[in-house]
């Protein structure tokens, strides 16, 4: 199989926020909301990101396309690290770097057409007249499924599936590369969630693009992912191929989240046992020494109090943070 090219590449990266209170606090605390995380992504796949909420994905999408400033490390984007690029050397970055938000009722602009909403980045980035921009328009409404005749129609005339495909057709107006996709499915019915992770696929083979795909659970990341990585607290904790995670995972975080995945057959169901996790999230505020799953781990030993795992090479592209390995 033909070797694909890097298209991203984070190391180290980091994001942490400041909570002091007030100037005369005595000690600066952070959220460490994204803690040195490594990964790399091809061209043309996506990698799924997966974790509770509060455990740092959104964040790091947001981090990648820059829209949050990072703390510490690099984003190697086609072989150009970006993370300290000012506003002005972002422009062209921006225009290949789009994002497709969870939401897709706050998301779009209520007060604007559905023309103007898609059309609003052709124009911000100044990339046609007023007529292609409408035939722009049009072909990006066929694309995602929609009527191309409703360009003067508002968002409150759509239902949350058509909503989440117009936000997709904006992202898609100023034909990026690669797009951050935060928890594109998660606002939806159940009903039409695979329809729009099969158009967010048809439209990756079609355009070539390259996705982040954040998601909450393990349910619907497999069929669009060729690449999973699991999320705690701010940390990669495990990454691998997407069939390697599901038959192989090593991570106790990672195998309850499999776990808490349904299963339609009841014969399959008695014999996949949930793994209830016990104790809460710590806050991400000052977040604990050592491994930060150790107070939901049945598994943790002294020395998981005592130093945080690195990500362990265990061959074949799986990783995993975990003093068990
Ligand atoms: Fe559990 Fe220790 Fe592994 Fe953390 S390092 S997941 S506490 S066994």
């Amino acid at each position: 199989m033909e070797e694909k090219d890097t298209l991203i590449e984070v190391k180290n990266l980091s994001k942490f926020f400041d909570v002091n209170k007030g100037m005369f606090a005595k000690k600066k605390s952070y959220v460490k909301a994204v803690d040195d995380v490594s990964f790399i992504i091809k061209k043309g796949e996506t990698l799924g990101i997966v974790g509770e909420s509060g455990c740092g994905k959104t964040t790091m999408g947001r981090t990648l396309l820059k829209l949050y400033e990072p703390t510490a490390g690099e984003i190697i984007y086609n072989g150009k690290d970006i993370a300290n690029l000012k506003n002005n050397e972002m422009l062209p970055y921006r225009r290949k770097m789009q994002m497709i938000f969870q939401d897709p009722y706050a998301s779009l602009n209520s007060r604007m057409s559905i023309g103007d909403i898609i059309a609003e980045p052709i124009e911000i980035h100044k990339l046609m007249n007023k007529i292609e921009r409408l035939e722009r328009v049009r072909y990006l409404l066929n694309k995602v499924g929609l009527n191309p005749e409703d360009v003067r129609r508002y968002p409150h005339e759509f239902s949350g599936g058509q909503r989440q495909r117009i936000g997709i057709a904006r992202a898609l107006a100023v034909q990026p590369e690669f797009i951050v996709c935060d928890e594109p499915i998660s606002a939806l019915d159940v009903s039409i969630q695979a329809q729009v992770v099969n158009m967010l696929e048809d439209l990756q083979d079609d355009l070539g693009l390259t996705y982040l795909f954040i998601a909450h659970d393990l349910s619907m990341v497999k069929h669009i992912s060729n690449k999973i990585g699991v999320m705690y607290l701010g940390k990669l904790v495990e990454i691998a191929e997407s069939n390697e995670l599901y038959k192989n995972p090593l991570h106790p975080y990672t195998k309850a989240l499999l776990s808490a995945i349904p299963v339609p057959d009841p014969d399959m169901a008695l014999q996949n046992k949930r793994i209830m996790l016990e104790g809460e999230i710590p806050s991400p505020i000052d977040p604990p020494e050592g491994c930060r799953f150790r107070g939901r781990c049945k598994y943790a030993m002294p020395m998981c109090a005592e130093a945080q795992p690195e990500l362990k090479d265990m061959g074949g592209e799986h990783k995993v943070a975990c003093f068990l390995y």
